[in-house]
């Protein structure tokens, strides 16, 4: 749902300065903004406040963005209300008593510090890895440098291979870490399927250093690697988070023209085998979870089930997503405990342990349905089903005060203390081979 007010057309009166910001950032024109635009948290107390919000969310004209869906009284709602919007959803909530606060007064305020600290390390490019800015944003052709750069200077260990297009024709690029020839045990991590949810690509950027840079000085790493390869794919929506950079920094979905509708684009987390079409994805081409007009429609979907399929020895799946701070594992499309639910627990339990001592940073973890909410069509459960038994989908940071605009001084603690989760989950996978 393309809910922004674009500067095309918009008169402001801050409109001077936008352009002069504009001009300084060498920005695409015809980007929208979010002037005004404010996050509410929303607490609910009870079943009816829930049936109430998911009213308002049906409510097209109103131009909602949930970032966090109304499902469990547990969890508050984040909601991204443009500013045309605001008076309603107020006058809304204080009518029904509902208890909300501003998580963000002004989004595109949030969004001038973001470009501004991202023309900082515009400002040389670099030649190798060790020189590539690790704290900053980057866009879709600076990451592509940076996979390049990576497989020319560790020939032996890193190559990359491209498992398909996607729907606006480009590469689909795998990152793959291996010490040998033969075919081993595979471990695939994939970061950037929700285009807006910039700290994971920044994140999986990050692994992709440190894995090179840790491989035969680490003895974990290093004995994970001897016996396991690791496939990474840094960008997994690369249409959708081009157009995070050129025209709308809010964007989740694909990029897919939808026949019918003149809402584009199709939830890629929603596009997959397990529970495919349930409640917790929606048939509306306008929701940002349009599970897409048939299973695996979507081209990026596709590739990674044909990859996986041909590979046939993944072992685990971890598939990294902002924000929320959690660590899910299936089902989501059920209440339904998996097979290997007392397994899959422990190790979550220990991952986010280790997590959380590097920086205190706290996480919830459970099943996708018990956690966050009902969701059918996702990742994590279509490749359990595929018998990939260690499957887990991450919620990086934050909790919601910055929600996917995490600033870039965030980066790098971020991926420090994703990497000693990951660390916990490849190592155990490593020692219970199946
Ligand atoms: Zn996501």
């Amino acid at each position: 749902m393309s809910s922004a007010i674009s500067n095309c057309s918009t008169q402001r009166s801050n409109m001077r300065g936008l352009l002069v910001l504009a001009a300084l950032l060498g920005a695409v024109f015809c980007k929208e903004t979010f002037e005004g635009h404010q996050v509410l948290r929303i607490t609910l107390k009870d079943e009816l406040e829930i049936s109430l919000l998911k009213k308002l969310s049906e409510q097209e004209d109103l131009q909602l963005d949930f970032w966090r869906q109304p499902f469990y009284v547990e969890l508050p709602v984040d909601v991204r209300v443009p500013f045309h919007s605001l008076q309603a959803v107020r006058a809304f909530l204080g009518y029904h008593e509902i208890h909300y606060e501003i998580m963000i007064q002004d989004v595109q305020d949030l969004l001038n510090e973001e470009q501004r600290e991202m023309m900082r390390s515009r400002i040389f490019q670099p030649r190798t890895t060790d020189d590539y800015d690790y704290t900053n944003y980057h866009t879709l052709s600076e990451i592509n440098s940076f996979m390049d750069m990576l497989v020319q200077e560790n020939p032996s260990l890193v190559s990359k291979i491209v498992i398909g297009k996607s729907y606006e024709g480009r590469d689909l690029n795998v990152l793959k870490f291996s010490t040998g020839d033969t075919k081993r045990p595979g471990i695939w991590i994939d970061t950037g399927i929700h285009a807006r949810e910039w700290i994971t690509p920044a994140s999986g950027t990050w692994f992709a250093k440190k894995i090179v840079t840790d491989y035969g000085r680490d003895p974990v790493l290093t004995a994970i690697l001897d016996k396991i390869d690791i496939f990474l794919e840094l960008v997994t929506n690369p249409d959708g988070y081009e157009y995070t950079h050129t025209s709308n920094r809010m964007w989740r979905k694909t990029r897919r023209i939808n026949s019918g509708s003149s809402c584009i684009g199709v939830d890629p987390n929603r596009n997959w085998g397990t529970g495919y079409g349930g409640a917790g994805s929606s048939s509306n081409p306008c929701s940002e979870t349009y599970r897409g007009p048939s299973v695996y429609s979507e081209p990026e979907v596709k590739a990674i089930v044909d990859f996986t399929k041909s590979h046939g020895n993944l072992k685990a799946f971890l598939t990294i997503h902002s924000y929320s701070q959690m660590l899910l594992y299936p089902y989501g499309d059920t209440g339904a405990l998996c097979v290997d639910d007392a397994e899959l627990d422990e190790l979550a339990l220990k991952a986010t342990t280790a997590l959380e001592s590097l920086y205190g940073t706290k996480y919830t973890y459970g099943s996708t349905f018990k956690t966050i909410y009902q969701a059918s069509g996702v990742t994590t459960d279509w490749a359990y089903d595929e018998g990939i038994k260690y499957s887990y989908t991450f919620e990086l940071r934050d909790n919601g005060r910055y929600g996917f605009i995490l600033p870039a001084n965030q980066i790098i603690p971020t991926a420090q203390e994703t990497w000693l989760a990951l660390m916990v989950i490849m190592e155990h996978t490593k020692n219970n081979l199946y």
